[in-house]
């Protein structure tokens, strides 16, 4: 015989936006269920930031974050803000660091942040279900005396609930439990979806490109990397199979297929303004040592002929000063394309704001209904800010869910 529950809340996804609301809305006195279809929650925590979550940043602000409208992040960044996160993670006595930039990560390991989830969700009784498979979902014409609105039918039976949330995040990394099951459950309930893409994801290179750098696979430096009006100073890396590091995660946010990308090979000075300081320190260096003190050696010997690297600074004309300017500074290329949802840390695009309240996260179309989290239309820059989105949309619904 089938077994049949009902809740109050049903949440739809145990990840970082899931079990924030879920233990927000139990600490309201609402009873509470998670329904996960993986076999642990959390994966996603757990494999973050290298092992140790980057689980905010201490400078939130609307323009790290990319939708098709940009004031619908704004009322729940205010509303639950890092220092709120950053609180909890105290509380905890979970040990932080400020990485760079005002990134937060786990001294220890990201399991402190997924155990604290856990806890809280325990202190306040969660019922958290995981291997349960979403078969579908029928809305009731009317809720029941009891206030039920939905029946979700599972592998593990029927759940009945006043509120849904669809907290089941976007399609990067189908391995760790990544569905579309979100955007269809959006549609389902006549709601938009906005174009989806692999985003904060290395760039793939073909043809001539690849070959040419695929032997500095590995090496990575400082550059500032220009697309679609948009620019990040951070490290690049070359890797087998074309570029990664967090200046192109960042700016792969803001890629479209076909677009070219601009490389600054040099973002801290210019070539120009270094042969200038060789001539007056009549330096007599090659230029492969003179500019081992900015870029790997390695790169330079792939970069630049062996006769160029070899010839003294003291020796360059100001024409071939000019046309090196162009190489370190506007290296321009086309990625073929992205890694895809595969290696991507996010999922560009999402349920449309617009049939979503910015204050309770309820959807417009069908009453009852909650979108949270990385399923909407709202995509942060690497650095905690899709975990802080995570954090302040799961708590703000679990306020009014
Ligand atoms: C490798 C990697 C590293 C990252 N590092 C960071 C970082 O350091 N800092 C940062 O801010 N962000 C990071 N991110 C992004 C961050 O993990 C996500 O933005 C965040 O987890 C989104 O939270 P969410 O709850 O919306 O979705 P998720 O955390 O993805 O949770 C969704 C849950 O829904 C479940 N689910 C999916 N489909 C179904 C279904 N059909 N039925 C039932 N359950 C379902 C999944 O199993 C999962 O448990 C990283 C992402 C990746 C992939």
């Amino acid at each position: 015989m089938s077994s049949e529950f009902d809740f109050d809340v049903v949440i739809l996804g145990g990840g970082a936006a899931g079990l924030m609301c879920a233990w927000t809305a139990a600490a309201r006195g609402r009873r509470v269920a998670v329904l996960d279809h993986a076999n642990k929650i959390g994966k996603k925590i757990l494999m973050s930031g290298g092992g140790r979550c980057n689980f905010t940043n201490l400078d939130i602000h609307p323009s790290h974050y990319l939708s098709a409208n940009p004031h619908f992040c704004k009322s729940a960044l205010k509303r639950f803000t890092q220092q709120d996160f950053i609180a909890l993670v105290e509380q905890h006595n979970i040990a932080y660091h400020e990485k760079s930039q005002g990134q937060l990560f786990c001294t220890h390991k990201a399991k402190d942040i997924l155990q604290m989830l856990e806890s809280l969700c325990a202190t306040y009784g969660v019922a958290i279900f995981t291997d349960c498979n979403l078969q579908n979902i029928v809305p009731h014409a009317q809720p029941t005396s009891a206030g039920l609105r939905f029946t979700c039918h599972t592998s593990l039976g029927r759940f009945q609930a006043a509120s849904l949330v669809v907290a089941t995040g976007g399609k990067s990394i189908p391995s760790m439990g990544a569905t579309g099951v979100g955007y269809e459950i959006a549609a389902q309930f006549g709601m938009g979806v906005t174009a989806l893409d692999a985003a904060l994801v290395p760039f793939v290179l073909t043809g001539p490109e690849q070959t040419a750098w695929q032997t500095l696979s590995g090496i990575s430096c400082l550059a500032e990397v220009n697309c679609n009006g948009k620019q990040f100073k951070d490290p690049i890396l070359f890797t087998h199979r074309g570029l990664s590091g967090p200046a192109i995660l960042q700016i792969s946010n803001y890629w479209h297929a076909g677009m070219p990308i601009h490389i600054n090979l040099l973002p801290n000075q210019t070539l120009m303004s270094l042969f200038a300081q060789w001539r007056q320190l009549n330096n007599k260096q090659s230029l492969k040592n003179a500019l081992a003190d900015y870029l790997p050696k390695r790169l330079l010997e792939v970069w630049l002929q062996d006769a160029v690297n070899a010839k003294p600074v003291l020796d360059f004309s100001n024409a071939e000063i000019t046309r090196l300017s162009e190489q370190f500074h506007h290296w321009s290329l086309t990625p073929a394309s992205t890694e895809g949802y595969r290696t991507a840390e996010v999922t560009r695009g999402g349920v449309d704001t617009n049939d979503v309240s910015s204050k309770t996260f309820e959807s417009k179309k069908q009453p009852g209904l909650y979108f949270i989290g990385e399923v909407l239309d709202v995509t942060g820059h690497l650095g905690g800010y899709n975990f802080q989105w995570a954090w302040a949309s799961g708590h703000c619904a679990g306020c009014y869910v």
